[in-house]
């Protein structure tokens, strides 16, 4: 009798351990969640971005994990920069240009929403105006990422704790306030403010400089300030973080602006994965929401010490991107899939 209790206890033992599957072992849950967005960064554009620094990148040298993920949207093969975000947003594949929806335009609980539900903060860090397209996925439902007005007044509802980019004339200062946010201009300012609701633009202008025009290090002061701020809630947190503009440097089919631009990512890559290290429950997910340029690499400049590059279009592509995860759950992003379940994997590891 005694032995059949050792052995029934054992069995329950292995079953809480394992779950259904005895072989599998349940992946451990993070607290937080960074999710990293590299826009139009397909493997071309991080691997010339590796050559380019001297066959090195923090993104390759740090992942443990890593994942294949089809971008295609609802209604094309080629996705755009909306519906590639409201696929991590939401979990739905929706029609190019919608935002935070379905193709039958009814508004979806985007991610950000049901961590707040859960006591958790949010925030997204960007390089481009915070109503464009991959930021606004996260806190706005509309069906046109072109309607800045709406997507402003969608921001003005929200309840993320700290939104840092560009875009400040497409904002009212005045509307800010009155929805508890503390605004704060520059970097500087962006330090100093620790308020539980807060928006910090880079300048006055529409939207960032390019890397190479001097916006400085500001993707991963942001990064970090977020991640300081958001990290003081004991719940836990969700954090996007976009670097917007390696797609504007495949729309130009410009080579040097895509690894510029690239290269900031991984610099800040490597903070946010230093962090989520010295902190222990926190995931970190590096992906891009589709490729743009049709980029490939034809061979090495060794004068210049730069990857020769090729593009072959002005616009995104449907080739499938990599997914890099690092920390506890990053098991689960091994694989082939489709970009929603790049929600699904989320959910299911902090929000169930
Ligand atoms: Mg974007
Ligand atoms: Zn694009």
């Amino acid at each position: 009798m005694k032995r059949y209790l050792s052995l029934l206890i054992g069995f329950f033992y292995a079953f809480c351990a394992f779950g259904s599957d005895p072989h599998k072992p349940k992946p451990k849950k993070p607290k937080n969640i960074i999710l990293m967005i590299g826009d139009g960064t397909g493997l071309a554009q991080l691997f010339a971005a590796y050559a380019a620094n001297g066959f090195y990148l923090n993104i390759f040298s740090l992942a443990e994990v890593i994942g294949l993920s089809n971008t295609s949207s609802s209604d094309d093969f080629i996705t755009d920069s909306a519906a590639g975000a409201t696929a991590f947003s939401t979990g739905k594949k929706t029609k190019n240009g919608m935002l935070g929806m379905g193709p039958d335009s009814v508004a979806i609980e985007t991610i950000t929403e049901t961590a707040e539900k859960k006591g958790k903060s949010t925030g997204v860090v960007v390089t481009c105006e915070l109503p464009h397209a991959t930021p606004a996925a996260f806190f706005a439902h509309q069906p046109n990422r072109n309607m800045y007005p709406q997507i402003v007044k969608d921001l003005y509802k929200s309840n993320m704790n700290i939104l840092v980019g560009g875009g400040f004339p497409y904002f009212d200062t005045v509307m800010l306030k009155k929805s508890n946010y503390n605004v704060a201009l520059g970097i500087h300012e962006m330090q100093k403010n620790h308020a539980k609701k807060q928006v910090c633009f880079y300048n006055t202008d529409s939207f960032p400089a390019k890397y190479s025009a001097g916006r400085g290090d500001v993707l991963e002061a942001g990064s970090m300030h977020a991640i300081h701020e958001l990290s003081k809630n004991k719940s836990g947190f969700f954090l996007m973080i976009e670097g917007s503009q390696i797609d504007w440097g495949g729309h130009d089919n410009d080579s040097a602006y895509v690894v510029d631009e690239a290269l900031d990512f991984d610099r800040t890559a490597k903070k946010a994965i230093e962090w989520a290290k010295a902190d222990g429950n926190t995931l970190v997910i590096i992906t891009a929401d589709h490729e743009c340029g049709g980029l490939t690499l034809t061979g090495y400049d060794s004068a210049h010490k730069r990857p020769q590059m090729n593009f072959s279009t002005g616009h995104h592509t449907a080739i499938m991107v990599p997914v890099f995860a690092y920390g506890p759950g990053a098991s689960v992003f091994g694989g082939v899939y489709e970009n929603t379940e790049i929600y699904e994997k989320m959910r299911n590891l902090m929000l169930k």
